[in-house]
């Protein structure tokens, strides 16, 4: 088989390097992938942009791909998976309808209102009806939403009625582009976050091994929101009772709703969940693909072929897939530039990465390209080293063990990726 894995991201690296392990796949194309795959046996890049859908298909008809995996939400959400099916090839992710899960925050509240999933409460605004007013009738701290992608900076936090609708003012006067257009303003909540991602197929569902990310850039928690600087699997809080409660009052309602509502699911499906010191397991938003960094501590993990699991999706025929794990625990510690999340600095050498790949583990690429025969920074998530380990310290200490071996200048990462379900182990 040929598959074509469209993405140039850490999870795209991980999606790339699992799929090659499959004995069925013959060869994977990573379009436009990174340093990290072109290094990859079995892999090769393909300089066309994730976004470029055209030329994209037009690759895949050239080199008969037999399956192309769709990493990041951008091409989902404009339609890729619509277009490839038209040109009867095979597109493992959702429908352009039903990644409006992710692609319109407004669209996903109602749809969870809709299907009685718990959630935030909200109000949606645009220019035209933005009501302070309501804005201050609401209790502290408020969070504010851009509508649309905004590459996870779409969200703001306020702790004053002044800042919240100065935050909203902005995005509707354009801070985030046609993103901001409209608005969601949500009901702050507070408890731990939570990543519960799935493969489905209409209603038919595997759930992933569970996992946990960090979001923010510094040590602590603290710090501006980031794309995420390190994530774990499994991750400990996740209980038996707390994974029944996901599928059902979360998983099974959101796809029954989406085939109810005429757009059935295809793909990963992610649930980015705050759990409620009651349990409850409320949605802060619906990804419609696999996180990054989760991607790359759960494929760690994951023994079965996912050429299977995938192609089991598509054929509706995932119920009683049996996916099967490695039971030691993965962590992955993001390895980030200088100024990351805001404007950050590229074309630096990375020193390390061959002493790093003698070591138990695997590095990961993010933003790196080839300069000149070297390895240099091109992106602001650089790396994600992950660690294998018998418990989530353990693979702590792994995946640090990998970071240390690698340098370049002003490389930023946490100390303490983890921190909550070591201390939970404890
Ligand atoms: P989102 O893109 O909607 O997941 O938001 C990004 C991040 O903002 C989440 O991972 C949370 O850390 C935080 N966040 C979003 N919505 C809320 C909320 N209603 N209450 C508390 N934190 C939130």
């Amino acid at each position: 088989m040929k598959i074509l894995i469209v993405g140039g991201g850490g999870r795209e690296h991980a999606l790339a390097w699992k799929s090659a392990q499959s004995p069925r796949v013959g060869h994977v194309y990573v379009a436009p992938g990174n340093a990290g795959t072109a290094l990859e046996p079995k892999v090769s890049n393909v300089s066309i942009a994730g976004d470029d859908i055209e030329a994209l298909l037009a690759f895949a008809k050239h080199e008969r791909i037999d399956l192309t995996i769709v990493g990041p939400e951008g091409p989902l959400v404009a339609g890729i998976v619509d277009r490839f099916e038209s040109a009867g090839l095979r597109c493992f992710g959702p429908s352009r309808a039903a990644a409006r899960l992710e692609g319109s925050k407004s669209y996903s509240k109602d749809f969870l209102r809709r299907h009685k999933i718990p959630t935030a409460g909200y109000a949606t605004f645009t220019a035209a009806d933005f009501d302070p007013g309501y804005v201050k009738a609401q209790r502290l701290p408020l969070v504010v939403k851009a509508d649309g992608l905004a590459a996870g900076k779409g969200v703001v936090i306020c702790a004053t009625h002044d800042s919240a609708i100065a935050a909203a003012a902005g995005m509707l006067q354009g801070d985030f582009g046609a993103a901001g257009k409209t608005i969601v303003i949500e009901e702050f909540l507070s408890g731990e976050e939570v990543s519960f991602i799935v493969v489905a197929s209409g209603e038919q569902v595997v759930p992933l091994a569970t996992s946990q990310d960090h979001k923010r850039r510094d040590d602590g928690d603290v710090g501006p929101n980031t794309g995420g600087m390190g994530a774990y699997s499994p991750a400990p809080i996740v209980t038996r009772n707390l994974h029944r409660r996901i599928m059902h009052e979360v998983i099974e309602p959101a796809l029954r709703g989406l085939r109810s509502d005429g757009t059935p699911y295809l793909g990963f499906l992610y649930a980015g969940l705050m759990i409620a010191p009651d349990g409850t397991p409320n949605v802060l938003e619906f990804n419609c693909r696999f996180g990054d960094p989760e991607t790359q501590p759960i494929l760690m993990r994951l023994q079965s072929d996912l050429i299977d699991l995938c192609e089991a999706a598509l054929d509706a025929r995932l119920d009683g897939s049996e996916v099967r794990w490695d039971p030691r625990a993965a962590l992955g510690v993001v390895m980030a530039a200088g100024g990351y999340p805001e404007a950050y600095r590229k074309g630096d050498a990375i020193h390390g990465l061959e002493h790093a790949a003698n070591l138990p583990g695997k590095v990961f690429h993010a933003g790196t390209r080839y300069e000149s025969g070297e390895i240099v920074t091109a992106g602001g998530r650089v790396l994600c080293a992950v660690g294998l380990g018998d418990s989530v310290a353990d693979a702590q200490r792994r995946a640090y063990t990998l970071v240390h071996a690698i340098h370049w200048n002003l490389v930023q990462y946490r100390l303490d990726i983890g921190h909550r379900a070591i201390a939970r182990e404890r």
